[in-house]
């Protein structure tokens, strides 16, 4: 699905409303703070920008953010839990304007982390990036999980694949998938209009994954640690253009 010039706008506008998500969840999450503080915080964004969350009631999801410390991977469900000094904290934020989506997530150290934790968050936040960069015109789109899996192997560290990346637009999820590894084919050759959000899961063990009771907290196989960064990106005739920065 290739997006015009007014639909990329309300992207846009989409994608700094998750920017300021980004910006208030990161500037509250520290040692003592509950994780369903996070999500009241986050909220209020999207009351102030008259936007509407993707993720509250996406198949009966309670929140506007998922929050996944530690050894969670994704989908964590903010609640009770309290931020402590050393922990690894990921954050995936979501907002509907005007119908179109916007999503990204970023993994953050809450006070003195370990050192394997921040080399853990640095290396796969340089995995999205590098991903990011292979998202241009003639490009085929499975590059982009070369790319990240170069990053994240180089540095030890194991890919997840469970859970991969999505084409977005109407709706938070949409075909084709962006695996961040090589699935065995080049893809989808990418054009001028196209918008992914790409996601990489790096876990500082290996990559294999289990779900949790609650139905949605993803945590790693082995119990170490995980990090994950995303943005949303358009294709367009001067490279990628990430939506989702302030
Ligand atoms: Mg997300
Ligand atoms: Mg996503």
């Amino acid at each position: 699905m290739r997006r015009n010039a007014q639909e990329l706008q309300k992207m846009r506008r989409a994608g700094k409303v998750v920017a300021e998500m980004h910006e208030v969840t990161r500037t509250a999450a520290r040692p003592g703070v509950t994780t369903r503080e996070l999500d009241a915080a986050a909220r209020r964004v999207l009351e102030r920008r008259g936007a509407t969350s993707n993720f509250l009631g996406y198949h009966g999801f309670p929140a506007v953010i998922c929050t996944s410390p530690n050894d969670m991977v994704v989908h964590g469900i903010p609640g009770d839990y309290r931020l402590r000094e050393g922990d690894v904290l990921s954050i995936d934020c979501g907002a509907i304007v005007e119908g179109y989506h916007g999503d990204a997530a970023f993994t953050m150290a809450i006070g003195d982390v370990a050192p394997i934790a921040r080399r853990l968050i640095e290396v796969t936040e340089r995995s999205l990036w590098t991903g990011i960069d292979q998202l241009r015109k003639g490009n085929r789109l499975h590059e982009v999980g070369r790319a990240v899996e170069q990053v994240a192997g180089a540095a030890g560290f194991s890919v997840v694949r469970e859970y991969v990346g999505h084409a977005i637009g109407t709706a938070m999820h949409e075909q084709p998938q962006v695996p961040n590894y090589w699935p065995g084919s080049p893809g989808p050759t990418l054009k001028t209009g196209m918008v992914f959000a790409v996601e990489p899961m790096v876990n500082a063990g290996g990559p294999e994954t289990k779900l949790l009771d609650d139905g949605w907290s993803v945590v790693t196989l082995d119990g170490s640690l995980s990090a994950h960064f995303e943005h949303t990106i358009a294709v367009t005739d001067d490279g990628p253009e990430v939506l989702t920065l302030p």
